[in-house]
């Protein structure tokens, strides 16, 4: 199993998930940040730093967002996320929930 960004994420791209990850597994995406699958421990510490609650397990993720963070072309280590700092904000970005 894994954890993985729907669309709560979208547009906001807070990162207060990129600055609990214990293995800097987030990639920001155009639109949200991703989970990569293979890299995530499950140890659960994004879910609640989410202020939008965009992050839940596999097993509660609908297909299509799955796939989503699935699919992203992991070797792109420019997109990897280390600090909440580093994510750019969406549009629908809100500094009284940042
Ligand atoms: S904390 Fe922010 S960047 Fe991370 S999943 Fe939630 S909305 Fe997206
Ligand atoms: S569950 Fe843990 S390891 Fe996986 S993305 Fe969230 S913080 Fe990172």
């Amino acid at each position: 199993m894994t954890f993985v960004v729907q669309e709560a994420c979208v547009k906001c791209k807070y990162g207060d998930c990129v600055d609990v990850c214990p293995v800097t597994c987030f990639f920001e995406t155009e639109t949200q940040l991703v989970i990569n699958p293979d890299e995530c421990i499950d140890c659960n510490a994004c879910v609640p730093a989410c202020p939008v609650d965009a992050i839940v397990s596999e097993d509660e993720a609908t297909q299509d967002y799955i796939d989503i963070n699935a699919n992203f072309d992991y070797d792109d280590e420019d997109k990897r996320r280390e600090s909440k700092d580093d994510v750019t904000h969406g549009p629908s970005w809100d500094a009284a929930k940042a």
